[in-house]
């Protein structure tokens, strides 16, 4: 995308980003188990469609494939030698879906899945190396900006950013989950986070995943009373009940989620999608949200 994503930042616009990787692969044959980055060289064809259900049903930005690809994470799925393969491939594949929209690339960065020193083993230096080195690939291979998501630890949050910020200029959004409710799984709450990306020099600071929309939005808003970042906001569809052959159930429906997303953008988002249990059906209602908020402004 040629127009500069800071330039669409700064005048305010609102935009659409995307859905759920993992549980639409998921629902499209991706096996329980399976890291979501083993499609990107045994099904890319559904990958780039998925990415273009998206951009047809009204997404702004998409995400990368790669929510999972620091090396060391990769090695759950044995791809740990393959890191810069498998995020240039995740940015070949969302490009081609693109085709020509309006679309903005946004490379996705999550946890390493290992906690950092002094309750895990993972020293600050490594996690900042893991982080650089995907930020770099990512860079290179011609993202647009780069999402740091799911955070739960401001140390890992903190490696994230300053891993990423050392490999690249591009726009950095950093966005937690407040899997408790009110707070993440390391007891963070949203004021904390809010102070601490900010300081930091991020481009966004924003809430995805979580637990239920109702938390989320409080969530968003005791992030808009603590910075004057623009906000992110990409919240799951509730929480899923797993039936008996443990498939996971969204009780949110598609129109649930838009007007859920109409009060997002009461509470201040710039950017909204949403996260696991989130179709391009989902979507579509979040783009009808965003175009109603348009024509209003
Ligand atoms: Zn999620």
């Amino acid at each position: 995308m040629s127009e500069s994503f800071r330039a669409v930042l700064a005048r305010g616009e609102i935009l659409v980003a995307d859905g759920a990787t993992g549980t639409n692969y998921q629902a499209r044959g991706l096996e329980r188990g399976q890291a979501p980055e083993q499609w990107l060289f045994e099904q890319p064809e559904r990958v780039t469609q998925l990415h273009r259900d998206f951009v047809m049903a009204g997404s702004n930005i998409i995400l990368t494939n790669t929510f999972g690809a620091t090396a060391i994470r990769l090695a759950h799925a044995g791809l740990e030698d393959n890191a810069a393969q498998v995020n240039q491939r995740a940015v070949e594949l969302a490009r081609r879906a693109i085709q020509g929209e309006r679309v903005w690339v946004a490379g996705s960065l999550g946890p390493t899945g290992q906690l950092l020193e002094p309750l895990g083993t993972l020293t600050h230096a490594d996690a900042v190396a893991q982080f650089a080195a995907q930020a770099e690939t990512l860079a290179q291979a011609g993202v647009d900006l780069l999402i740091i998501e799911t955070q739960f630890d401001l140390g890992e949050a903190t490696a994230a950013y300053n891993g990423a910020r050392s490999a690249t200029d591009l726009p950095i959004i950093v966005s937690f989950s407040f899997d408790m409710g009110a707070h993440t799984m390391m007891g963070l709450q949203a004021a904390q986070v809010a102070e601490q990306v900010t300081a930091l020099g991020a481009d966004m600071v924003g809430v995805n995943c979580g637990r239920s929309l109702d938390e989320n939005l409080a969530n968003l808003q005791a992030l808009r009373a603590a910075t004057h970042l623009p906000l992110w906001m990409k919240p799951n569809a509730g929480l899923p009940r797993m039936t008996d052959d443990d498939v996971a159930l969204y009780d949110v429906t598609p129109e649930m989620m838009g007007e859920a997303a109409a009060r997002w953008l009461e509470a201040g988002a710039q950017i909204v999608g949403g996260c696991c249990g989130t179709s391009p059906q989902h979507l579509r209602e979040i783009a009808r949200a965003v175009e109603n908020a348009r024509v209003r402004a």
